[in-house]
């Protein structure tokens, strides 16, 4: 287990994730620059699902301050074994609106805000906890339900709509939008369409600045659509074990 490692397994893991996280740090500046962009305008939150506390350790040795996560038992285990690190914790994942009050006790920012009720349940929890937290608009991107079952995400016409409700609730602040592109087709229009919800959405609310979107495969094309925050697992961390 993690807390065993041997000096000599923590060290090779240290140098693969530095030299991982290199990579994916060329590859933001390299879309950047062709996009006209400053790359520090975009924030690399890496996604650690599945990855132990020991990842998140080297990770935070190495400069990342954003990790990201995508099951509330696992999230809430690692950000309380992480809490010296001073780390953003991002909740990237479907969250059950029964979890919502463990996971307002811990995320900075919740990236897949997709229904009223969940807006009301984070908003009680965050209030009780006297926090605040960050909110997006997951925005479901693509015609197909995805072939896990139907996608997470609100419809693109109804967006506006969940972004006044968070920014009209207690202890929630509206942060931006957040997309993943369909699976298996082109990330360029699903993307693009990201940003015209995003323009909406910052029309009326000028705070929500964020647009999260792109992962290990597709993060040029989501920074050429202006995305702000990219979710990095598989291309710093190594592929993921398959899920039990
Ligand atoms: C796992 C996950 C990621 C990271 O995906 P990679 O392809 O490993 O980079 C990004 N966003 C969400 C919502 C995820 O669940």
């Amino acid at each position: 287990m993690a807390a065993t490692l041997s000096e000599e397994a923590r060290s090779d893991r240290a140098s693969e994730l530095g030299a991982n996280l290199a990579r994916v740090r060329e590859r933001v500046a390299a879309a950047s620059a062709s996009a006209g962009r400053d790359p520090s305008e975009v924030t690399i939150v890496v996604v650690t699902k599945t990855r132990p506390s020991s990842d998140v350790r080297i990770l935070a040795r190495l400069g990342v301050r954003d990790v990201g996560e995508n099951r509330d038992q696992e999230a809430h285990t690692k950000a309380a074994e992480c809490a010296d690190l001073g780390l953003r914790w991002h909740f990237v994942g479907q969250v059950q609106t029964n979890k919502a009050r463990s996971v307002a006790t811990y995320a900075d920012v919740v990236h897949s805000v997709d229904r009223e009720r969940l807006v009301e349940a984070l908003s009680e929890a965050a209030e009780a906890r006297q926090r605040v937290v960050r909110c997006l608009v997951q925005v479901v991107l693509g015609t197909e339900p995805g072939v896990l079952g139907p996608r997470a995400g609100i419809a693109p016409r109804h967006a506006a709509g969940l972004a006044d409700a968070i920014a009209a609730a207690p202890g929630l602040e509206l942060a931006g939008v957040m997309g993943v592109a369909p699976l298996g087709a082109e990330p360029a229009p699903a993307f693009a369409r990201l940003a015209e919800v995003a323009d909406v959405v910052r029309s009326r609310h000028p705070g929500a600045t964020i647009i999260s979107a792109g992962m290990s495969g597709d993060l040029e094309a989501a920074i050429r659509a202006g995305a702000t925050h990219v979710r990095v697992g598989t291309a710093v961390l190594g592929a993921r074990p398959p899920l039990r």
